[in-house]
């Protein structure tokens, strides 16, 4: 009995924040519950102050019906977006508006994953003080890592050569902050805030590619992301598209990221336009700016930016022809100044590169969100679990095996 009402209540609160504001009757028809129970539920809800009333809706003939929505100020949700070269830390309400950002000073590369967290347990901590004066409460952490999470030895952890951390544990930070913490993969992370909120909203079938310093992608089948044996699957980026080509920092060769990745871009224009001017940062991401800007004058920069252009439109056209996805949506740092510029080289290359049938029906799009994208997606993770859960956040053993998929 007790499941079967939180089964109730995940479905009108997933159907009111995917798709709200709605009034009973749509919940009636969406649900597929009975008047009586969406009655029951909602009054419920609206008791616990999880959904508020947002208006009145004129009805055909009948009178004025409510509609309901998940109250946006039912308490505050913290994203981190572990990068390779950054960190954010951003806190949204439950509308997704964002309520502030906290900064983070550790470079992931180059620090330790136990002094990058301490700086992440400031940073939510200054958060939630400066939050808590406007009588809002934290719900729950989410945190997109550059790595693979998994579960093991009853322990959340995550993997991420990248930023050299090695089967780091992070329920410690869940004890520290007192917080429900939920994690995952940066490019799952991005593709649940485009599916849910973004350009991937309507679709069943779809890729949502993260393309910043790596490449990876989320793979969404029947709506629900795709994630394999352990959890890795869409290392889209380590997907080889030269037999014998360039060497990639995983220590395999010819893979797309060693192509397209933010640093193998900045090489290639280095290496190929003498005139090409070095930032004292490499992590600035201003770069990028000038490459583009130097693209439209000097032949040299124009073929460099073009031959990125092709890899990348190689890369997609796999995707299609792999997973058959309805759309395929382009987002990270380097995607959201990129994509906008190259987006029909890129198709171009797909409809030469992919099965004809399948390249016709594909529609490539520049994601929604921009720089906060994947901290609003980490944050997501938090939404996930309290919509799932049915109003409530139980950071136990069971939901986490759940969402990482590894036993
Ligand atoms: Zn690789």
């Amino acid at each position: 009995m007790r499941d079967l009402r939180r089964v109730n209540r995940a479905a009108v609160l997933t159907r009111l924040f995917q798709e709200g504001p709605l009034n009973r009757a749509a919940l009636v028809r969406l649900t597929g519950l009975s008047s009586g129970s969406i009655t029951n539920v909602t009054a419920a809800l609206l008791d616990e102050g999880l959904v508020v009333e947002a208006g009145q809706e004129d009805s055909d003939g009948g009178r004025p019906s409510t509609l309901l929505e998940v109250n946006p100020d039912f308490g505050v949700l913290i994203g981190v977006e572990l990068g390779e070269t950054r960190i954010r830390v951003d806190a949204f309400d439950l509308g997704m508006g964002v309520l502030g950002t906290a900064d983070v000073s550790a470079h992931p590369q180059h620090h330790e994953a136990g002094q990058t967290l301490d700086q992440v347990v400031e940073a939510v901590d200054k958060l939630r003080r400066r939050l808590a004066r406007e009588g809002r409460e934290l719900l729950g952490v989410g945190m997109a890592v550059p790595g693979i999470v998994g579960y093991q030895d009853g322990q959340l952890r995550v993997h991420a050569p990248n930023i050299g951390w090695r089967d780091v544990a992070l329920d410690p930070i869940s004890k520290r902050l007192g917080l429900p913490l939920f994690a995952d993969n940066g490019a799952k992370a991005l593709g649940q805030a485009e599916m849910w909120l973004g350009a991937g909203r309507g679709t069943r079938h779809a890729v949502v590619v993260l393309w910043g310093t790596g490449v990876g992608a989320a793979i969404f089948t029947n709506g629900a992301v795709y994630r394999g044996a352990t959890s890795s699957a869409g290392e889209w980026g380590h997907t080889a598209i030269v037999a014998g080509g360039k060497p990639c920092r995983c220590g395999a060769s010819g893979c797309l990221e060693a192509y397209v990745g933010g640093r193998a871009i900045l090489a290639e224009w280095y290496r190929t336009d003498p005139a090409a001017t070095p930032l004292p940062d490499p992590d600035s991401e201003a770069w990028l700016d000038r490459f583009i800007e130097a693209s439209g004058s000097n032949v040299l920069s124009a073929a460099a930016l073009d031959s990125v252009a092709v890899s990348f439109g190689v890369g997609v056209a796999n995707l299609a022809n792999l997973f058959n996805p309805e759309k395929i949506v382009i987002g990270g740092w380097v995607g959201m100044k990129l994509a906008p510029v190259l987006l029909e080289k890129i198709r171009q290359t797909v409809e030469r590169q992919a099965l004809e049938y399948t390249a016709s029906r594909v529609s490539i799009e520049v994601g929604h969100f921009g720089a906060d994208a994947v901290a609003l997606g980490a944050s997501m993770l938090v939404v996930d679990e309290l919509l799932s859960n049915g109003g409530a956040l139980r950071p136990s053993t069971a939901t986490r095996r759940r969402r990482s998929g590894v036993g």
